[in-house]
């Protein structure tokens, strides 16, 4: 794996690793919290149903204390019944009060209300009676719930409890409770006040359907806390937080903190991947520096050796023919040149690092620059086996631009396009004429790059590093100057090219008044 992946791959792991051990450990505590809030909460929720349940039987204990006190308070041999009528009269909620002895032979029933049930059979077990009687006169009041009628829904019930009277007649009482009633008119109240603005509360049949009496329309199902009603087990008490419940809170306390978690892990992976494209992008710049320095060397060291051979050999006198001589000095004159056009890259490129390249504008005719150059260099182009094709549009408005860059910009589009042809090995430069642009053109059928390649072939240093490209040195230069050359005078390079087709490099030089860029 390279530096730079191992690099990649630790910051990748230095984001990632503390971003899900957190991910994993906020849901987890979260989880717990959450357990424990709602347990605590669940318990709060049971004591408000508890203390509705003891106001509801507070109220009816008070009822029949007060019976009981009214009872006391009359002489025991004629029993007066209308204060105890009167008692029931002002308690709608109450139905009936019944009094009897301890055999609940010829209950007395008063029932002052309208509406009021019919009378039902006061039954109840002897032993329980006899409880009841026991625990009086040990001075508690025990109510006990008897059912007067089963058959009717809800089922009937009465509060039985011994009043300790010494009338025979009076020693047990029965409290009839209209449940409906009371639990609209005396536990509503209650009913309201617990719930307060935070919670809805409601009293439900255990039938199912709408609250007797609520602070909300919503069914049992949807309470999150349920207690049956001591007083009438056929109801039940329901609860529930009002707006959001612990869940919803915590859940929604989860998202925003994995929220924020994961937008800094995202800016951090942002940052992490801009760090590692530019640490990549400088890793292949060092590697692709090294490669230029070994490439130059090359580059010096072969047409060196050629001159130096030649020109030993011809200082020796062993060449015997003109003919050969011509040849040796030819090949000589063509290693400098190569030479020169090597030292003359580097010094430009060079120049353009330091900021020190300055290009002097004329006005210049691009046909003229392409014949002197081409006059200049067919010999050398035949020299290589190339076939080559000048055709250059006449009447091209003039460019202002600076000849020798001009020249040398073409000059280095030849110098590839006879480094990058193998087989077929023909050379078109051509002029020609936009609506705001003029344009000259060098067209190989040589190796051609691919579209990949096309985007990075002009950075400075960059050579393809597959194919055919093995076999021909170079110094990665030539495109990168070219390019800084054509943007100092405003314009731009095209290059069209297809792998194993060829390749066409296009200098295009804006027409008018276009400033010129000074690149960086
Ligand atoms: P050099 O030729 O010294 O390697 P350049 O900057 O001139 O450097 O070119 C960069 C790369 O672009 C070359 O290494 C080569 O792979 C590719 N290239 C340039 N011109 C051509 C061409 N005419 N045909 C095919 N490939 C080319």
């Amino acid at each position: 794996m390279p530096a730079s992946s191992k690099i990649g791959a630790f910051l990748f792991f230095l984001v990632l690793f503390p971003t899900t051990v957190f991910v994993v450990y906020e849901v987890q505590s979260l989880r717990e919290k959450e357990a424990m809030l709602t347990a605590i909460y669940d318990r709060q929720l049971d004591a408000l149903l508890f203390a509705v349940n003891q106001h509801a039987w507070d109220v009816a204990d008070a009822w029949a204390g007060q019976v009981t006190r009214m009872l006391e308070n009359q002489p025991s041999d004629a029993p007066r019944t209308t204060p105890l009528a009167d008692f029931v009269a002002a308690r709608p909620a109450l139905a009936a009060l019944y009094l009897a002895d301890s055999l609940l032979q010829r209950p007395l029933r008063l029932a002052p209300n309208d509406d009021a049930p019919p009378p039902a059979p006061l039954t109840l077990a002897p032993a329980l009676a006899r409880r009841l009687a026991q625990r009086r006169q040990q001075g508690f009041r025990q109510l006990e719930p008897v059912v007067l009628d089963s058959t009717t829904t809800p089922t009937r019930l009465a509060l039985a409890f011994a009043t300790g009277h010494p009338d025979p007649n009076t020693t047990l009482a029965a409290l009839e409770i209209d449940a409906d009633r009371f639990i609209r008119q005396v536990l509503g109240p209650k009913l309201t006040e617990v719930a307060g603005d935070r919670f809805a509360v409601g009293c439900f049949p255990t039938t199912g359907g709408a609250p007797v009496y609520g602070t909300t329309d919503q069914p049992l199902a949807e309470m999150q806390q349920q207690r049956t009603l001591w007083l009438f087990p056929d109801y039940v008490l329901g609860i529930r937080a009002q707006g959001e419940t612990i869940s919803e809170v915590m859940r929604g306390r989860l998202y925003r903190n994995l929220a924020i978690v994961l937008v800094g892990a995202g800016v951090l992976l942002a940052g992490v991947f801009f760090f590692y494209r530019t640490l990549g992008r400088e890793l292949r710049l060092a590697q692709m520096k090294s490669d230029f320095v070994s490439n130059v060397s090359h580059e010096l060291r072969t047409p060196l050796a050629l001159i130096r051979m030649f020109a030993e050999t011809l200082a020796l006198g062993r060449v015997k023919t003109e003919e050969k001589k011509a040849e040796y000095y030819h090949i000589i004159g063509q290693e400098t040149e190569r030479l020169t056009h090597l030292v003359n890259n580097i010094l430009n490129f060079a120049r353009i690092e330091a900021g020190q390249k300055a290009y002097e504008r004329t006005p210049a005719a691009l046909n003229a620059i392409v014949e002197d150059l081409m006059h200049a260099y067919t010999y050398r182009l035949r020299s290589e086996g190339f076939t080559t094709e000048v055709a250059l549009t006449p009447d091209l408005p003039p460019i202002e631009a600076d000849t020798d860059a001009i020249a040398e910009a073409l000059l280095n589009l030849i110098e590839n396009a006879i480094k990058y042809s193998s087989r077929r090995k023909h050379l078109t430069i051509r002029t020609g004429q936009r609506p705001d642009a003029v344009f000259a053109e060098v067209q190989d059928q040589g190796i051609g790059i691919s579209d990949a390649e096309q985007a990075r072939i002009f950075d400075k240093f960059y050579r393809v590093s597959t194919g055919l490209v093995h076999d021909v040195k170079g110094t990665g230069l030539g495109l990168s100057l070219v390019q800084h050359i054509l943007q100092a005078h405003g314009g731009h390079v095209e290059v069209e090219s297809q792998l194993g087709q060829g390749s066409t490099f296009r200098l295009v030089f804006p027409l008018a008044s276009t400033p010129a860029e000074t690149p960086a």
